[in-house]
């Protein structure tokens, strides 16, 4: 009896979909004329993220006209854009692994680009978005949150919000073996590379559908990322508490000495709210953090899946 090989194509592109029914047939189109010109082996993996329109539909019928080329992996419910390329990692097959947003905010045409720097020996290649068209409040937000990443993490890369991106299977390999309840995978991955670039690449307006990110999202992921990488911000907290002790019992000495020789002092009542009352939100502040962390620890301990497939279809 002869073994049938499974077929291994030298690129995977890993597409998470959630509700875009309106940009998936073009998106399709012109990411297969791109990978069909680079005369290279490829896969195309679409992770429906628990789509309510007819992305669904839209993909099952891509499939049935391709089903030498597309992958479809359907989740039984929302989980967010990262898990989506979560577990196109865990089932990818080529050499070399290509996430690309689903909205054509970013070109596939691009993708070519990201090939070349990997022929030329890289093992990473992010995009950077050169003229990032999103909102005034969105790409600056987004510039800070990339600074403090920087700063905090020591992961230099220009835009880790960039999904247009390519890994070697060693680095994703590596990223699917993390046990963290999230995952954070372009700033997990630029750890794990030995030699990393940062590429420009285009960005143009979203022209159909709308961003499938709400703010609670973008603060949840803000936080992911900052407190995913490192303990500095729980011990910046540390380092707050021991100053402002030391300030304080200052404070504390002077008053004592101040009534045993001057008196009782009963001004400056309201100052001491201000102060009682910053000193509350920094704690409260200081417990959300611990908060955030001791979180993350539970859900990994207790080994809960990232996410659930409701099927895979494929060849
Ligand atoms: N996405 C997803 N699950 C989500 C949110 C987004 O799979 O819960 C996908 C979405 O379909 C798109 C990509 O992630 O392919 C980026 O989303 P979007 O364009 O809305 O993000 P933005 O460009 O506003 O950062
Ligand atoms: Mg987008």
């Amino acid at each position: 009896m002869m073994l049938r090989k499974k077929t291994t194509p030298y690129i995977s592109v890993v597409v998470p979909v959630y509700n875009e029914e309106e940009s998936i047939n073009e998106l399709f189109d012109r990411l297969f004329g791109t990978l069909n010109s680079t005369g290279k082996s490829y896969e195309i993996i679409f992770v429906n993220d628990g789509s309510k329109d007819r992305s669904t539909q839209i993909l099952a019928d891509i499939f049935h006209k391709h089903k030498d080329v597309v992958r479809v992996i359907e989740f039984n419910n929302n989980y967010g854009q990262y898990i989506a390329i979560f577990a196109g990692f865990e089932h990818v097959r080529g050499q070399v692994i290509v996430t690309l947003d689903a909205d054509l905010q970013n070109p596939p045409e691009d993708i070519s680009k990201l090939l070349v720097k990997f022929d030329e020996g890289y093992d990473l290649v992010g995009g950077y978005r050169e003229h990032r068209q999103d909102s005034f409040y969105r790409t600056y937000v987004s510039k800070f949150v990339n600074g403090m990443r920087d700063k905090l993490t020591g992961l230099h890369m220009r835009d880790h919000g960039c999904m247009l991106r390519a890994y070697s299977r060693n680095i994703v390999d590596q990223v699917i073996k993390t046990r963290e309840a999230f995952t954070f995978i372009t700033a997990m991955a630029q750890k794990f590379s030995k030699n990393p670039i940062d590429i420009p690449v285009r960005h143009s307006k979203r022209k159909r559908g709308a961003s499938k990110y709400n703010p609670y999202k973008l603060i949840r992921i803000g936080f992911d990322l900052l407190t995913g990488f490192s303990l500095i911000p729980l011990q910046m907290f540390t380092l707050i508490g021991a100053l402002t002790s030391l300030f304080s019992g200052t404070l504390v000495v002077y008053l004592v000495i101040r009534r045993i020789f001057i008196g009782p002092e009963v001004e400056g009542v309201f100052t001491l709210f201000a102060l009682l009352f910053f000193m509350m939100s920094v704690l409260i502040t200081g417990i959300g953090l611990i908060g955030e962390y001791v979180g993350r620890a539970y859900l990994s301990l207790c080994n809960h899946p990232r996410y659930v497939i409701k099927k895979i279809i494929e060849k």
